[in-house]
């Protein structure tokens, strides 16, 4: 039996616990709050006194064991005088102290976890094109010269500068509805002719389809823009009063117009870039050089798949670059890969057309060569035509020597 007391005055008596160990069998230990610490060293000196008679292996194992119950100590200390002292719920089926000390300390890391449950940060990993900014930086310098049609023909161009600022809107609107399945050329000519017409809403209203269809013929689908240009204007009329929507949810709304119009006018019309106008040249060039981490089928699959990497200031410079590239050098059918100074690194390089070169009179195709250099090419194409004479072997010329 042991006791443990404060020599002064006995401050709070804790519950007996019973010791398990062949050391404290038949030992009762009893802690006072106040000489806890002196409990501990007594029993520690205890212990010490029974050491000798003890192996290496249960020595380590009874150190521990007074280092726990001397942590237990210093807990039952620290506890407030009114707490009951009771193991509780923690109270071990053996009823010995290390068991109980350490069970408090994995319902404290339960609780750690538990506050971690819900709060599992979700990672979104960054994707880009290897050498989108290389590329990029190619396609800004064949474009230099910005003498594509989209340069001179495009939307930009054709409305009328000194109209009013809804009737630019308006007219900005009609260019992108009639250049769908449309060249540059055909749009601009087909909005000079309805500028010189009038190009209002109020006009479009009153010109009837067939005056209409022949203002904007040969435009592809040129019957059905007919009939979406009235849808459109009547529309503008009665619930916008006359201008077009600033939004891409409102001119989407609109007849004839899709999310690659409604981008597009949003950011030529209002100044505003709401995402990348993607057409045909844009969502074709895309995927060739690889822009997009799969493949896409549409070009509203092409600008979902550009927008969630390319910088948002470089959206607006992206349609202009790639659409006049298009109409360039990366052409649909048979692109001009061997001027394209993509080459090397696009990975589509030379599959489409291996051999294609720039049409005579392109400005990307070679210089015409002069005079000086056409003639030593065709003097060159002659030596290599004209055979080598035949080498005679020097017994047959002796012998045509002594004829
Ligand atoms: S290398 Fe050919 S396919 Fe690739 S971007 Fe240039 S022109 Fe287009």
């Amino acid at each position: 039996m042991l006791h443990v007391r404060c020599s002064t005055r006995v401050c709070h008596v804790v519950p007996c616990v019973t010791m398990t160990s062949p050391y404290f069998m038949h030992s009762r230990s009893v802690i006072t709050r106040s000489g806890a610490q002196n409990a501990a060293s007594s029993l520690r000196s205890k212990l010490t006194d029974r050491r000798s008679n003890v192996d290496p292996v249960c020595s380590v194992a009874v150190k521990v064991k007074v280092e726990e119950e001397e942590e237990e100590a210093r807990i039952v200390a620290q506890r407030p005088s009114s707490a009951p002292l009771s193991t509780g719920g923690c109270q071990p089926k053996t009823g010995t102290l290390p068991l109980c000390a350490h069970s408090r300390r994995k319902r404290q890391v339960k609780v750690e976890y538990e506050k971690d449950e819900g709060v599992t940060p979700v990672k979104t990993e960054h994707w880009e094109p290897p050498d989108w900014k290389k590329q990029l930086g190619y396609i800004r310098e064949m474009r230099s010269g910005r003498d594509a049609p989209v340069d001179n023909m495009g939307a930009k161009k054709c409305y009328d500068p000194e109209a009013a600022a809804h009737v630019r809107r308006f007219q900005v609107l009609v260019s992108l509805m009639l250049s769908s399945q449309t060249k540059d050329q055909v749009t601009a000519a087909a909005m000079q002719k309805l500028r010189a017409h009038g190009c209002t809403v109020e006009h479009i209203l009153t010109t009837d389809d067939e005056a209409l269809g022949k203002l904007i013929y040969p435009v592809g689908f040129w019957r059905t823009k007919v009939r979406y240009l009235k849808l459109t204007s009547a529309m503008l009329q009665n619930e916008f009063a006359g201008d077009i929507p600033d939004s891409v949810e409102g001119l989407v709304r609109l007849p004839g117009v899709g999310p690659k119009m409604a981008h597009l006018a949003m950011d030529i019309a209002w100044d505003q870039v709401s995402g990348i106008g993607v057409d045909t040249h844009v969502h074709r060039i895309s995927n060739r050089l690889g822009w997009l981490k799969e493949p896409s089928k549409n070009p509203e699959e092409t600008r979902k798949a550009l927008e969630e990497w390319l910088p948002r200031e470089l959206w607006s410079e992206s349609n202009w670059l790639l659409v006049g590239f298009g109409q360039q050098v990366c052409l649909p059918v048979s692109p001009l890969c061997s001027v394209c100074l993509n080459q090397y690194s696009c990975p589509s390089a030379h599959k489409i057309s291996p051999t294609k070169r720039p049409e005579a009179g392109s400005p990307r195709s070679p210089k015409p060569k002069t005079e000086p250099e056409q003639e030593s090419t065709v003097k060159r194409e002659r030596t290599k035509k004209e055979p080598l004479p035949t080498p005679v072997p020097p017994t047959a010329q002796r012998r045509r020597l002594k004829k």
